[in-house]
């Protein structure tokens, strides 16, 4: 586990967007961004998820965040292009990208694995986050000391029997963040990738129902590599793969 601790307001004046925001790692690091000074802009596919979160950030006082509704196994990249440009005249930059929302899809031996649903996942935890980043580039490099964090697993590192496309998304993340981050070395933008460990949400659940949440750290316990990478105080750390516990 980092031993971090971010000043109150490290994120004040930032804006950054999170993905998944709605629900699990992605609802908690947008509360935590909130809460040490960070605009959120709260990505998701289940509206009434994210009003939550958006509240939850309204009554204890932090910037008043956006929502963006939008499912990204079917978003276009159009859709990305006219978000990056609703980003760019709302707040003028971006200073933090936290790709977060994933799918796990349908975990099995790979003699049996259904190609539409291995299409599902690669869509969104891959082809819909280099869209995304694609086209919040521009904006991105518009913010003082700009950061993209990606989101990984332990089997984004190495590879495990019937974690299927999952697993080979994973890769494809650690992939893409390497790519972006020697593609920017020597910039002001940087790029790295956490794996959040074993960690108590429904993700979690499904990929595991026989055990006990109550043995998992919660997404709030992982917090501290999160803020880390999104303050000034990580703005030299490019192309790093992190574990949050
Ligand atoms: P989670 O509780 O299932 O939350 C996933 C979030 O992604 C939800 O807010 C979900 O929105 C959103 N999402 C899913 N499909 C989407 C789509 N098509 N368009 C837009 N948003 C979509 O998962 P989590 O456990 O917090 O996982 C967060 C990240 O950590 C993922 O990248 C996951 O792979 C990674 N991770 C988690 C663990 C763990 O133990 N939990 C371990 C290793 C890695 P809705 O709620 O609206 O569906």
């Amino acid at each position: 586990m980092l031993e971090y601790q971010a000043k109150s307001d490290a994120l004040q004046g930032k804006i950054i967007l999170v993905t998944g925001a709605g629900d699990g790692i992605g609802k908690t690091a947008a509360i935590t961004f909130a809460r040490h000074g960070a605009l959120v802009v709260l990505l998701g596919k289940t509206v009434s998820k994210l009003e939550a979160v958006y509240d939850e950030i309204e009554a204890s006082g932090g910037p008043k965040p956006a929502i963006v509704p939008l499912d990204m196994k079917g978003a276009t990249e159009q859709n990305y292009k006219d978000m990056a440009e609703t980003i760019a005249e709302q707040f003028g930059k971006l200073d933090g990208l936290l790709h977060n929302a994933s799918l796990l899809g349908v975990l099995g031996p790979f003699e049996h694995m259904d190609m539409g649903a291995f299409n599902d996942v690669m869509q969104v935890n891959v082809t819909a986050q280099a869209m995304m980043t694609k086209a919040l580039l521009p904006v991105m490099k518009l913010a003082e000391k700009p950061s993209i964090v990606f989101t990984s697993s332990g089997v984004g590192r190495q590879g495990r029997s019937y974690w299927g496309a999952y697993a080979i998304s994973k890769f494809a993340t650690e992939g893409m963040m390497q790519v972006l981050a020697h593609e920017f070395d020597g910039t002001h933008l940087r790029v790295n990738s956490i794996n959040p460990g074993a960690t108590r949400t429904s993700m979690r659940a499904n990929a595991y129902p026989a055990e006990n949440p109550a043995t998992l750290k919660t997404p709030a316990d992982i917090m501290p590599t999160y803020l880390y990478l999104m303050t000034d105080d990580s703005a030299e750390v490019n192309g790093q793969a992190f574990n949050a516990q």
